[in-house]
């Protein structure tokens, strides 16, 4: 791309220091800079037109441009754009949303606590596992197993909690006390004539192996994603979530749903926690709960967790926790006009109406010649490449990325997994133009190649 002097590109450049960025490459190559969206297309600023096929950060459940949340947000804004939840105060909004999310819990829930991000939201699930092993005079219960390649964010705790070299890297992080169990890609990392079931049963004995080496009494959660994301989007084999809670029970280790991309639709069910049947102590709720109108998160907490915490709050004088913006009454009035919407649309409907065919036409992909694997449930998926003779592993994802960008295709190089994970307010045509343009920009790739 040719960046033009004082263009929004070359102000870019010289001004922001992107997240998730080689920051060197963008001072010589310039961002891409989107302007506007509408349904599931973004435009950039000049005019060129994408399908979002991620959804922005597997985010915008209900699509860009949706009226309703602009006027929620203006409705709210002009009557009290903000008031905070410290010290005992509260706001119309954040109530309604507590009220509204507990209730629509899978799975019996006492409170929600709001937070801005995924991140700060699996942070403060920690903080709180602390917090209440303190509270119960087990000081040693702390330890928190999460998984290798598990996605949790990236404050100095959720950073640990994510299980991928980058996040980790110069960072000094994990931080101690923070364990990595397998990650349940069974073609990944199968051994050889090892079947699905008996890989099942080997990752619930690493972890069962790892809380016996560390001590179950030390050992205070485990965290994890119902179906991973960014770690490549990996769906579990049947038989692995209930062969890891039983795990969980057996040695009382609290279990937390990190609900932040699952939630609110994208698994065929209102919440991953359905799909896969888990008993979480712990919901995070983000990025779909609001369609990233406005950043919110929260989470979700049962009785059991609340009551110590609740005790150790009242023995201290307050719960010493918490971030200015929880529970803005702006961000809460656009997540449950986000929520209606979901509902009166009967969106997680649409993701099972259009499912199989999301799935069929991955899978279909997996025949071309640079593919190895297809994955994906509801509506989010993921194609890998295989690897090839002269390319380190995650160099063709990103380069299938550029192409799919070129035809206008926005979707994401996970390494060379190439994820999909679009509004779920997509139509039929709409997928099928995707998948074409997603099949021939594997042809321009494979013509590149050869
Ligand atoms: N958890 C999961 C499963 C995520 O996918 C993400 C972000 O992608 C996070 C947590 C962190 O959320 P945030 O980027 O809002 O901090």
């Amino acid at each position: 791309m040719t960046v033009q002097p004082n263009s929004m590109e070359a102000r870019d450049k010289a001004y922001h220091m992107h997240s998730y960025t080689n920051a060197r490459a963008l001072e010589r190559d310039g961002a891409l800079v989107m302007e506007r969206g509408e349904g599931i297309y973004v435009y950039d600023n000049n005019g060129k037109k994408y399908i979002e096929g991620m959804s922005g950060l597997w985010s915008v459940a209900v699509g860009f441009g949706e009226n309703r949340l602009v006027e929620a947000a203006t409705r709210q804004m002009s009557k009290l754009p903000y008031y905070h939840t410290f010290t005992s105060r509260a706001n119309g909004p954040s109530i309604e949303l507590a009220e509204k999310l507990v209730q629509m819990a899978p799975v019996p829930m006492s409170k929600a606590f709001f937070t801005n991000s995924g991140s700060e939201a699996n942070d403060t699930a920690i903080k709180m596992i602390w917090y209440r092993s303190n509270a119960m005079g087990k000081p040693e219960k702390k330890k928190i197993i999460s998984r290798i390649k598990g996605y949790h964010g990236v404050t100095a705790v959720s950073a640990s909690l994510t299980g991928l070299p980058n996040n980790h890297r110069s960072f000094d992080l994990p931080l101690p006390g923070i364990f990595h169990t397998s990650c349940p890609h069974y073609r990944a990392f199968k051994l050889e004539g090892e079947s699905e079931a008996a890989f099942v049963e080997r990752c619930a004995k690493e972890l069962e192996d790892l809380i016996l080496r560390e001590g179950p009494e030390t050992v205070a959660a485990f965290i994890g994603e119902p179906v991973m994301g960014a770690g490549g989007v990996i769906v579990p084999p049947a038989g692995y979530w209930p062969a890891i809670q039983a795990i969980l029970k057996k040695y009382d280790i609290l279990f937390i749903a990190d609900e932040v991309i699952c939630g609110f639709g994208r698994t065929g069910n209102m919440f991953g926690t359905q799909t896969f049947d888990l008993q979480p102590d712990f919901m995070t709720l983000s990025k779909q709960i609001s369609s990233s109108y406005q950043p919110i998160s929260a989470l979700l907490i049962n009785e059991n967790v609340y009551a110590p915490i609740a005790d150790e709050s009242a023995k201290i004088g307050t719960f010493g926790h918490g971030v200015t913006a929880a529970g803005h009454p702006v961000a809460a009035a656009v997540a449950l006009e986000n929520i209606a919407i979901i509902e009166e649309r009967d969106l997680v409907g649409n993701v099972r109406a259009l499912a199989p065919k999301f799935q069929s036409r991955l899978k279909e992909l997996e025949g071309h010649p640079l593919a190895i694997e297809a994955r994906g449930i509801g509506l989010i998926g993921a194609l890998e490449l295989a690897p090839r003779e002269g390319f380190a592993t995650g160099q063709l994802g990103p380069k299938l990325f550029s192409i799919m960008v070129e035809k206008g295709l926005i979707s994401r190089a996970i390494g060379d997994s190439l994820a999909l994970c679009p509004p779920l307010i997509i139509n039929e045509s709409q997928l099928d133009v995707l998948f074409d343009t997603f099949e021939a920009s594997l042809d321009v790739l494979k013509k590149q190649l050869d």
